[in-house]
């Protein structure tokens, strides 16, 4: 159920006031442009996570709880044609057209959970615009690259991604119980239903255990969640044998497009054998439902900390507002926001792709008007195999040795002394003096003190 009250939600308003120099600051430096930055105010309250009832209502009032609550009912009963999305949502018959023809290229895949989260009455429903294909997808299919991120190149044995010294990605299956109209991985949708079979899993097995750098391993897909409890569990127990494996992340969607599978069976696997993350993907407030916020809780009551990686889409949350709504939603469910993704170049979806400035606004609109664990990362993951570059506003407006002059998020300027180390100072002294106590202390031999004088001189420069 919505409240009514108003007290905390916020909105954007053009910076139209001047930036304020302090007067202390070189007058050379320039002032920032005015209507360059955005501020937040204040508004109204943001919403308690509602339930998806409405649309269940309106769309399934025919299934009954216990098969609504059973992830494999949805699974089953996911939307895949033209002739059944047409029978929920409202289409022209050219619409009907478009999608039929996109859907040749890049299929179609809804589960009525997330089906049931649209708003048929708004044109521009961000639920809606993730979901249902768009002949966009086709008619600006000429830009962007198949496999914009390299995956093929750094997959060491199939199914393994190692790009990165201490951390590999497997990939399990190709399955995901929803298509994203804007995943990155969209080239795979067209080889059908995977799932990587028992010898590859050996081999990549096999690599991980003679590859002793690697302290991070990354489940991800497809979907890793589409695979069995007990498939997963096999998989994750033989992980674990693997003494010099830290930690083990899930990439899994399923927390907010059919949540109905974190359910107890999974949670009580998963329980036994952490360390285990779960990197989820909630793009939109909206997303947040009493359903996708229970599974989050199921999820951190098993120990398995939740967090969220987000992708910037044209007309579905690039503005700082909708963001701002979307990580106090993510902190209010113990998610924390975690990265802001950059829509990669990904053939098919340039039409929700937005200029990279528009991530570097939104972090900017953010920053200093919320807690620093509302704001995510934003990165930009660099074609090629050239990994992850965060990217935020520039605040340093100069750097030398002595001094730097930093930008406030409200455009003030400031000094700041960049402490410098004297090779040999007198602030060194209680430091030598400290060193050299600490070493009598372990008897050494007197004779030996030029060598530790040495050695401070060495460590300090
Ligand atoms: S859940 Fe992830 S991998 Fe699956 S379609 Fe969506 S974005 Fe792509």
């Amino acid at each position: 159920m919505k409240t009514t009250s108003v007290a905390t939600a916020y909105q954007i308003a053009p910076r139209t006031e001047k930036v304020t120099i302090e007067s202390h600051v070189n007058s050379e430096v320039d002032e920032e442009p005015p209507g360059k930055r955005v501020v937040i105010h204040k508004v109204e309250e943001e919403e308690p996570p509602s339930s998806n009832a409405t649309g269940r209502n309106r769309l399934f009032r025919h299934v009954p709880d216990t098969a609504w609550s059973d992830w494999k009912w949805h699974f089953r009963n996911r939307i895949t044609t033209v002739d059944q999305l047409s029978r929920l949502v409202p289409l022209s018959t050219e619409e009907q057209a478009q999608i039929q023809l996109v859907t040749r290229r890049y299929p179609l895949s809804i589960t009525p959970y997330y089906l049931s989260l649209i708003d048929p009455g708004d044109p521009d429903d961000p639920i809606s615009k993730q979901a249902i294909p768009s002949i966009m997808e086709l008619t600006m299919g000429s830009l962007g690259l198949e496999d914009p991120l390299g995956e093929k190149e750094d997959s060491v044995v199939p199914g393994l991604v190692h790009r990165y010294p201490d951390r590999a990605l497997m990939v399990l299956t190709d399955i995901c119980p929803m298509l994203c109209r804007h995943c990155t991985r969209k080239r795979e949708w067209r080889h059908g239903g995977w799932v990587r079979p028992d010898d590859e899993i050996e081999a990549i097995l096999g690599y991980l255990r003679c590859n002793r750098q690697i302290r991070d391993v990354i489940l991800s897909g497809g979907d890793p969640l589409t695979l069995s409890t007990q498939q997963l569990e096999r998989i994750i127990a033989r992980i674990r044998e693997i003494k010099h494996i830290e930690i083990i992340r899930i990439g899994s969607r399923f927390p907010v497009v059919l949540p109905q599978r974190i359910d107890a069976e999974l949670c009580a696997m998963l329980s036994k054998y952490g360390p285990i993350w779960l990197n989820t993907h909630f793009n939109h407030p909206r997303e947040i439902t009493a359903e996708s916020a229970a599974a989050c809780d199921r999820l951190l009551r098993a120990g398995v900390p939740v967090n969220n990686q987000s992708v910037l889409l044209k007309g579905i949350n690039d503005n700082a507002e909708t963001i701002l709504k979307l990580c106090h939603g993510l902190l209010k469910i113990k998610v924390r926001p975690y990265y802001l993704f950059q829509c990669d170049e990904v053939q098919g979806t340039e039409h929700l792709r937005t200029p990279v400035e528009t991530g570097i606004k939104i972090i900017e609109g953010m920053r200093g008007y919320t807690s620093g664990l509302a704001i995510p990362t934003f990165v930009v993951d660099l074609v090629q195999s050239g990994g992850k570059v965060p990217l935020q506003p520039n605040y340093v407006l100069s750097m030398s040795e002595n001094e730097l002059l930093l930008k406030n998020y409200e455009g003030q300027i400031f000094r700041y002394r960049n402490p410098s180390v004297p090779v040999q100072s007198e602030a060194a002294a209680p430091v030598s003096g400290h060193v050299e106590s600490l070493l009598a202390e372990n008897s050494r031999p007197a004779e030996d003190k030029g060598e530790v004088n040495a050695d401070r001189v060495i460590l300090r420069s």
